[in-house]
């Protein structure tokens, strides 16, 4: 028996999202049928459904920071139960046998990981669909337990925003007495405010929104530079162990490496395309690295969800009626957004049933 979902697709990159109805496919014995009560909106929903990465099919049901209960399970699986608060992040398979997936890093498998939407099955070849929709069908390695105490709209953009930030601060050891700056205050930097004072270190936020800084220190900034004032870029020089980017657009990142301490790491988790210079000079003289980070594997994600479970940390979000998701990605391309967009699923309800 599939499963008749209604969902928001794009059909082009210039035409607005609008309804979509399609069958989510029969589950297999491993797999966990969702019933999405929250979706996320990141900003690579927007770049997927304008192509701006070039990879872009038709029809495409963005979503990747999910959070549903539990409809149904295959005979095979044992870690989730019916009516269980669970998630579901960018990633739905791998190969699950190459050295990155064999270390948990299912994110840079060698073979691909087959991403929640815009991707194409493993099993039977048909076109993954994300989480603007009513329900998902997901093999079970890939779902997440979501704590059960956390506010389940504001838990959503932990799958994503929250794993991409909470990865790099990790590998790049961030802890007490660590000093990290987040470059831009959006979905993914908002988090990286709030992850990184949890995990003990002295915050800084780079913005070009001087109208941001309240906020910020709400979230966890200690200090706040305006980054288009060289003043205060030069009042940092040489100050930060670790630099996490989120900016979504090519912007110029040799500003931002005199403020990395020696040894220091400037990490980009957009993906920007060729830089038009990067100075390797400050690079060398100071052994600094620029690197980059993807999302994280499935055991680091379940980590995130029970670290921010301890912590009580979930986004903070404007809540939104799928029919108003036009107008939610116009204003992200603004910076309007404080500072995460979550669908409400409900509202699908209110669509003529499938
Ligand atoms: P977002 O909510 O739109 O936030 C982006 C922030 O960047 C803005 O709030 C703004 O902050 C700053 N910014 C600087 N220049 C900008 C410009 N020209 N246009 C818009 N914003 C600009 O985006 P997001 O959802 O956090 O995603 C950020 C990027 O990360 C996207 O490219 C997305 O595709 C990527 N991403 C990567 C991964 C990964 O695994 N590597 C995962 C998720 C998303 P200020 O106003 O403070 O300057
Ligand atoms: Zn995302």
């Amino acid at each position: 028996m599939t499963y008749p979902v209604r969902a928001y697709a794009a059909h082009s990159p210039t035409e607005p999202l609008g309804l979509f109805r399609f069958d989510r496919r029969s589950p297999r014995s491993d797999d966990v049928v969702i019933d999405i009560l929250y979706c996320g909106v990141c900003h690579s929903d927007l770049h997927n459904a304008r192509n701006d990465w070039g990879n872009a099919r038709y029809p495409m049901v963005p979503g990747h920071e999910i959070i549903g209960r539990v409809r149904e399970v295959g005979t095979g699986v044992s870690r989730f139960a019916v009516g269980q608060l669970v998630g579901v992040g960018c990633m739905v398979d791998s190969c699950q046998h190459c050295g990155p997936c064999g270390k948990g890093w299912e994110q840079y498998c060698e073979k691909g990981a087959t991403y929640t939407y815009n991707s194409k099955d493993r099993v039977d070849g048909t076109r993954t669909q994300g989480g603007y929709s009513e329900a998902i069908v997901v093999k079970q390695d890939f779902v997440l337990a979501v704590p059960e105490h956390l506010d389940a709209a504001g838990a959503a953009p932990l799958l994503c925003a929250g794993i991409t930030l909470y990865s790099p601060l990790r590998h790049w050891g961030v802890g007490p007495g660590k000093r990290v700056a987040i470059v831009g205050l959006g979905g993914l930097g908002h988090m990286g405010l709030k992850l990184a004072k949890a995990m003990g270190a002295q915050v800084t936020l780079f913005s070009r929104s001087p109208g941001k800084e309240a906020d910020a220190r709400r979230l966890g900034a200690d200090r706040v530079v305006i980054s288009t004032d060289p003043q205060q870029m030069a009042a940092v020089a040489g100050q930060f162990d670790l630099i996490v980017d989120t900016v979504p657009y090519v912007h110029d990142v040799n500003p931002y490496v005199p403020t990395l301490a020696s040894g220091g790491s400037l990490v980009l988790v957009g993906y920007l395309g060729p830089l038009d210079t990067l100075n390797t000079g400050p690079l060398v003289v100071g052994r600094k690295s620029v690197a980059g980070s993807l999302i994280g594997g499935i055991a680091e994600t379940q980590e995130m969800l029970d670290f921010c479970g301890q912590h009580g940390i979930t986004a903070d979000i404007e809540r939104i009626r799928i029919q108003d998701i036009n107008t939610a990605y116009d204003r992200l391309l603004k910076a309007d957004v404080k500072y995460r967009f979550v669908i409400d699923m409900a509202s699908l309800k209110e669509e003529a049933a499938a």
